[in-house]
């Protein structure tokens, strides 16, 4: 009988890599392969497609701005596109390099295009679906992927989601933003960490350093609205799982197991208020502006019962 590539955590997947002897996108291919009824080309051409929706998604915002109906989210992606059209001439008084910006720009178009309606790549939800979006985008300018590795990177970045799901949760309703943008930035760092090359032990100590940096973050969303602070939040969780990928790279390692971080991203989580899980009663949700924009969208109730408790 064919051995299994089925895992439930990160000792298992990287059990698999080592008696597979394969990188963690291949052994999450051959979980699919074990789980669905897809033929190996049947997936490939699924996850092609669903790169495509992705470049489409960050090119729709660029093209063609729009304001949500908010009013709060549309500006962020045209600023970042010209940045990134005039980077030569800018690079001088930027910090970040051209891959970065490019990464913040991939993930706030995404963001932008979600708040206008357009279609976009759930990666793991909506709220996070600009992450990993953004790291792909920074990092086909900047490493020259191949279509074929930046599918490798939505497998890689699908297992560490499956560790997430099945340990802790992907939902900011359940666990707060450390399970949204956290889960995506993790996602994102092993992802990058893998395609250029690195172990999967490597690539997990990325997504380690990418969660424990975003362990307690609410989610406190202006009037219920996936836009702020989830759209730029989403464009610094981009750089976040560069600087993740990086510190691994250059062989940092996270002293928390990959395992033991998600467990704790959990119990984190069960420790929040429901007023900063996904309710618009907490945090940014109730300042001053986030209940002005409430009033004026006719959502105040969400804010008020904050206000009145
Ligand atoms: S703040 Fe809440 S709604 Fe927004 S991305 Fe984070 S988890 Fe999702």
């Amino acid at each position: 009988m064919a051995s299994s590539f089925l895992f439930h955590n990160a000792k298992e997947l990287l059990e698999r890599c080592h008696e597979h002897r394969m990188p963690i996108w291949e052994v999450m291919l051959n979980y699919e392969l074990q789980m669905s009824p897809r033929s190996k080309e049947e997936v490939f051409k699924m996850l092609e497609e669903r790169l495509q929706v992705i470049f489409d998604g960050i090119d729709a915002a660029i093209a063609k701005p729009e304001m949500s109906a908010s009013g709060m989210a549309g500006k962020s992606a045209p600023l970042l596109a010209v940045a990134v059209r005039d980077f030569k001439e800018l690079d001088a008084g930027l910090l970040l390099n051209e891959a970065a910006i490019r990464a913040m720009l991939g993930a706030v178009a995404t963001g932008e295009n979600n708040a206008r309606m357009g279609v976009i790549l759930a990666f793991p939800t909506a709220g996070a679906a600009g992450v990993l979006p953004g790291v792909i985008y920074g990092a086909k300018f900047k490493l020259g992927l191949t279509q074929e590795q930046m599918v490798q990177m939505m497998l890689t970045a699908s297992a560490i989601g499956i560790i997430i799901a099945n340990t802790a949760t992907l939902s900011g309703a359940a666990g707060g933003c450390q399970a949204e943008v956290g889960s995506a930035t993790a996602m994102a760092a092993a992802a990058l960490t893998e395609v250029r090359g690195k172990t999967p032990e490597c690539s997990l100590h990325a997504a380690s350093l990418a969660l424990k940096n975003m362990i307690g973050l609410a989610c406190d969303p202006i009037g219920g609205l996936v836009e702020v602070p989830c759209i730029k939040r989403n464009g610094i969780g981009a750089v976040f799982a560069m600087s993740a990928s990086d510190m691994a790279y250059l062989g940092v390692e996270s002293f928390v197991p990959f395992d033991e971080v998600v467990r704790a991203m959990r119990e984190v989580g069960d420790l929040m208020s429901p007023k900063i899980r996904e309710t618009a009663l907490g945090g940014l949700a109730v300042t001053p502006t986030g209940q002005e924009v409430a009033k004026r969208m006719g959502l105040l109730h969400i804010g008020d019962n904050a206000c009145s408790k």
